[in-house]
């Protein structure tokens, strides 16, 4: 199926909503039956018949159609967040008595999910520097029944070897999900390389637009099915008619968002490259990159996120200059229109830093601007650092 009509067409009928090139947003807790037979054969299969909007939604089956399509998925399901998705996901594969491995300095709420959360109810997890595969065969236990992944990992960004996993986690019959919100869904499928299911912060690419929240999970029909009746449906990880709309809306520009992002985000980071205030350039599909090649195999088109270590440690002059630049806002999130920076030194307190990330370390997000409008921007705060 073609990219084009997936974003365009897919999942569309138009003809049931008086033609309106806009779906409607059906806001709606409920659905009404004409008899009772009606109703007993739709209570039959929740996740098919819209009986109630925790369950199914039209507006959603639209979005989930299309969502399954751009991850050559049997099925997807969106959620209420990306962390939602992720958690529903999680708890879907483990018990009590089970163990996880998950990738070193993952999505905080991952962590946070596994780490505090899991372990109150018996779920053992160990969490392995991701970047050799060497670490997950060494870390896996007679108990483990789940990888978590994320590749590349939030802030420092080191990528995981996702084929190399996906089969040694099949040959132990163990479950694999790749949080993949960094590449994003126009980059090659890992599912096509045997990982079991994806999820993504929806709010980064498919939101686009910073002003909604939610979730994306895709894999097989059955295991989609197995957690909406289960995860989903005791939860309550719902996305609203309205923001399902918004994530619809948004999705006509994903590719046209996705390209202007792959042309200019190497122009600044070559940039930044080449400036004597810069020590490092994290981006992985930078020649710098220590997984440069591996970044080419995984990731055909370039995307917006990157850090850069500075040559100063010194907390004062970090924040000067962070605080001197007028292109990039300053805040979490990305993925939308607007260029972003997050500085380290945000996290914590600058006299005990936190050790997994570098005191050093800024993050940004390259939006939709001109290039060299952000270039300049950084080149007039670059000054702080002279
Ligand atoms: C933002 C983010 C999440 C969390 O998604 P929410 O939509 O904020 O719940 C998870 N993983 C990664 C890699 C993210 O960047």
């Amino acid at each position: 199926m073609d990219l084009s009509y997936i974003l365009n067409h897919l999942g569309e009928d138009r003809e049931r909503y008086y033609d309106a090139v806009s779906p409607p947003i059906m806001q709606t807790s409920n659905f009404a039956f004409p008899t009772v037979a009606a109703f007993r054969e739709a209570l039959a299969d929740e996740q098919r018949t819209a009986i109630y909007s925790r369950g199914q939604n039209p507006t959603l089956v639209m979005l989930n159609k299309k969502l399954a399509a751009l991850d050559g998925a049997e099925d997807a399901l969106c959620f209420s967040s990306g962390v939602s998705a992720i958690s529903a996901a999680v708890l879907a594969h483990v018990q009590a008595g089970d163990h996880i491995v998950c990738v070193h300095k993952p999505y905080g709420w991952t962590r946070t999910l596994i780490q505090d959360w899991l372990s109150r109810f018996g779920v053992e997890s160990t969490f392995v520097d991701g970047t050799k595969v060497e670490n997950w065969a060494a870390a896996l236990r007679p108990n483990t029944r789940l990888l978590m992944l994320e590749s590349p990992n939030s802030l420092t960004l080191e990528l995981q070897d996702l084929p190399a996993l996906a089969k040694l986690a099949r040959s132990r019959g163990i479950a694999t999900i790749l949080d993949n919100s960094y590449a994003g869904p126009l980059n090659p499928s890992p599912l096509e390389w045997g990982i079991d299911m994806l999820c993504y912060s929806g709010t980064k690419y498919h939101g686009g637009h910073s002003d909604v929240v939610c979730g994306v999970l895709s894999g097989s029909r059955e295991t989609i099915k197995k957690i909406f009746h289960h995860e989903f449906m005791t939860l309550g990880q719902i996305l609203s008619p309205m923001n399902a709309w918004l994530v619809l809306r948004s999705l006509r520009t994903l590719e046209v968002r996705m390209q202007r992002i792959a042309q200019s985000t190497p122009v600044v980071v070559e940039w930044l490259a080449q400036r004597p205030e810069v020590e490092r350039i994290i981006y992985p599909l930078h020649p710098s990159h220590p997984q440069y090649d591996l970044a080419c195999q995984q990731m055909l088109q370039p995307t917006g996120l990157f850090s850069i270590l500075l040559k100063t440690k010194e907390p004062a002059r970090i924040e000067a200059f962070v605080n001197r630049l007028n292109r990039f806002l300053m805040a979490v999130s990305w993925g939308g229109h607007e260029s972003l920076v997050l500085p380290s030194i945000i996290f914590g307190d600058p006299a005990n830093p936190n050790p997994d990330v570098p005191i050093n370390l800024v993050r940004f997000y390259i939006g939709l601007e001109d290039p060299q409008v952000l270039i300049a921007d950084l080149q007039q705060a670059l000054t702080e650092l002279g």
